[in-house]
């Protein structure tokens, strides 16, 4: 109803107009680097070059824990969508309805077969959430537990060290800094299949460590989805 009643504004450019893709104008909607358009790494979801019977990237090949059984992401990471997810994430709360309509779009294209029982949101460290305590992940998990009916559990994963942020830190760092760092609670996840939401994928640490936690604390499988994920070669992707 109020959709007919007041013009949106497009989230990446400020156009206002009626928007068929929740608030995106056409010529913003056609340059998202969409996930589905490439060819993805089964296993973390970057678009990039994939190798083997599995498709697989060189990082997951050489891999042989995975905690987070597969991560799917909307779209690269760069340019304006990448200024698009930093805007949400610097207190434009209301881009989180986009985002995840997307998310949720993007979660239903590659575990169509998969029966999730819980959403789970990546925890931050209190200093990093809003004044209402939401951290831009809680925000994204609630909003893809309306769209896909999946029910929100906000109290399976907590951040149990204070961390420094993982931007400030180079890929080594960033792996070892959140060892340990997360904690999940059995009574909330146990045996549960879990899409676990962050916003952005850049190394998968974040997930990773966060899947290795619910795991311990009993849940079944984890699947992780983000708005975002890093193009690890080159500027050009693989179609
Ligand atoms: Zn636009
Ligand atoms: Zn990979």
């Amino acid at each position: 109803m109020f959709e007919f009643l007041f013009p949106k504004k497009c989230i990446f450019c400020g156009k206002i107009g009626k928007y068929k893709f929740y608030n995106v104008c056409k010529s913003c909607y056609g340059k998202i680097e969409f996930c589905s358009d490439y060819e993805c790494c089964t296993r973390c979801g970057t678009p990039q070059i994939s190798m083997g019977e599995e498709k697989l990237c060189y990082d997951c090949m050489t891999r042989t824990y995975f905690p987070c059984k597969r991560i799917a992401s909307v779209g690269a990471y760069r340019n304006d969508f990448r200024n698009c997810i930093l805007r949400f994430k610097n207190g434009k709360t209301s881009y989180g309805k986009t985002l995840a309509y997307f998310m949720s779009r993007r979660a239903y294209e590659v575990y169509r077969e998969i029966d999730f029982d819980i959403v789970v949101p990546v925890p931050f460290d209190k200093e990093r959430q809003n004044s209402r305590g939401y951290s831009s992940s809680h925000i994204l998990g609630k909003e893809i537990s309306r769209l896909t009916k999946i029910p929100f559990e906000g109290k399976g994963l907590k951040k149990i060290k204070k961390t420094p942020k993982q931007t400030s830190l180079k890929h080594k760092e960033r792996i070892e800094n959140l060892v340990d760092a997360f904690k999940g609670y059995e009574d909330k996840v146990k045996g549960k299949t879990v899409l676990l939401v962050d916003d952005v994928c850049t190394t998968g640490s974040t997930l990773r460590e966060c899947a290795r936690a619910l795991k311990r604390a009993g849940a079944k499988t984890v699947y992780g989805i983000t708005a975002g994920t890093t193009v690890r070669f080159g500027e050009k992707i693989n179609k």
